[in-house]
């Protein structure tokens, strides 16, 4: 068979529309698939909702079980934001190229990634299928990542998923990062804090109970909350933000209901569950506090020796070493590092993470490129084949 190329797959995938919501991942994961069946890759798919379809595909590991190395993984996901109100120039599902750049909804954030190691995998398909010995590769393509990495955490949570995930020995998220290696993100922790309190007319509101007061009280303590754990040397602070404030029903009502949202931001090595009771002890029991969205932060030492192998090739492309550095965003690596055994982790793929989410978003088709031949040095370094 003759091989895909990344750049026209990254296009193909484009092409497919997978705004989320509603997701219909299931036909960009068909077409990922088919090609990588018929490279003797073996495909299963976990859907966490009809339509919503996750892919895990893998080759070369059968004696992995027999106590030889993991294999290495990759992951990405192939759904993409909605388009926002502003007026595209290029068609979004149009993965027209122009100048050198691949326009369209999710060209950087991150079919590019996702197209960069399947054609990388591909290409080694044959030396892989060859030597079952060897360590092999697992490619995790993921649906609902962009509402909170919903596919990942389902099959994390699933006994049979958890089974076609089997363990990795490494793992490469190829999200956007103009090929620049980096070693893990902040974790986020979103919270309802809600008020109940007894409604009354307006002009009697000594027969009420406000719980807009509640909240409010809530949000002017939150101003001054303090973490327990200090600065991360790459991450910096933790943080908390109240993003939003509801409450009340009409201007001559007591409302009985309000509530806040807060955006927490954590560090490598802060636990969420901590950070939960603090703010409890601190908010005291008119305020209750419910996780709409709990994804950990993920971090991987410099100093690990895959990880100082991955930032030695990396230099090699491109001509110059990179300092180590962590996202901004967080990645499905939170739901899938522990159900994989804890493997090291480097967010690393082509897409540029300032065009993420963009009006006119693109990628550089060179960056697809680079990025291919960077997984392709990274299978040939895990799975010792000479290239
Ligand atoms: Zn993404």
């Amino acid at each position: 068979m003759t091989e895909p190329d990344p750049v026209a797959l990254t296009q193909a995938l484009v092409r497919v529309d997978t705004i989320n919501p509603p997701g219909h991942e299931d036909r960009c994961v068909e077409l990922l698939a088919d090609l990588l069946s018929a490279a003797g890759f073996a495909c299963q798919t976990h859907a966490f909702a009809p339509r919503r379809t996750s892919l895990v595909a893998r080759i070369g590991s059968r004696l992995q079980a027999a106590g030889g190395i993991a294999p290495l993984a990759f992951t990405g996901h192939v759904d993409v934001v909605p388009l926002g109100n502003t007026a595209w120039q290029h068609d979004p599902f149009g993965a027209e190229i122009l100048d050198g750049r691949l326009y369209g909804r999710g060209a950087s954030d991150m079919k590019s990634g996702v197209a960069a190691f399947t054609c990388a995998a591909i290409a080694q398909a044959s030396r892989l299928r060859d030597s079952p010995a060897g360590p092999g590769l697992s490619l995790i393509i993921t649906a609902g990542e962009e509402t909170g990495c919903e596919g990942a955490f389902a099959m994390a949570v699933s006994p049979q998923a958890r089974e076609l995930l089997g363990s990795a020995g490494a793992l490469v998220v190829a999200e956007p990062t103009s090929n620049v290696p980096l070693l893990g993100h902040k974790g986020a922790l979103w919270l309802a804090a809600e008020a109940r309190g007894i409604t009354a007319h307006g002009s009697m509101p000594e027969q009420g109970d406000n719980a807009i007061y509640k909240v409010a009280r809530a949000a002017v303590a939150l101003e001054q909350f303090r973490f327990e754990t200090g600065p991360h040397p790459l991450m910096g602070a933790p943080t908390l933000n109240v993003g939003t404030i509801r409450g009340g029903l009409n201007i001559n009502s007591v409302p009985d209901a309000a509530d806040l949202g807060i955006d927490i931001r954590t560090v490598a090595g802060q636990d969420h569950a901590g950070v939960l009771q603090c703010l409890c002890r601190m908010l005291g029991p008119q305020i209750q506090l419910r996780s709409l969205l709990d994804v950990g932060s993920v971090y991987t030492e410099p100093g690990d020796p895959w990880m100082q192998r991955v930032f030695a090739l990396c230099a090699t492309r491109s001509g110059q070493p990179t300092p180590p550095r962590t996202a901004s965003y967080f990645t499905d690596a939170a739901a899938l590092r522990g159900p994989l055994g804890w493997p090291p982790v480097v967010i690393l793929g082509p897409g540029a993470p300032e065009l993420a989410h963009q009006t006119d978003e693109y990628c550089q088709v060179q960056r697809i490129q680079e990025a291919t031949a960077l997984f392709t040095d990274l299978i040939a370094d895990w799975c010792g084949i000479s290239t």
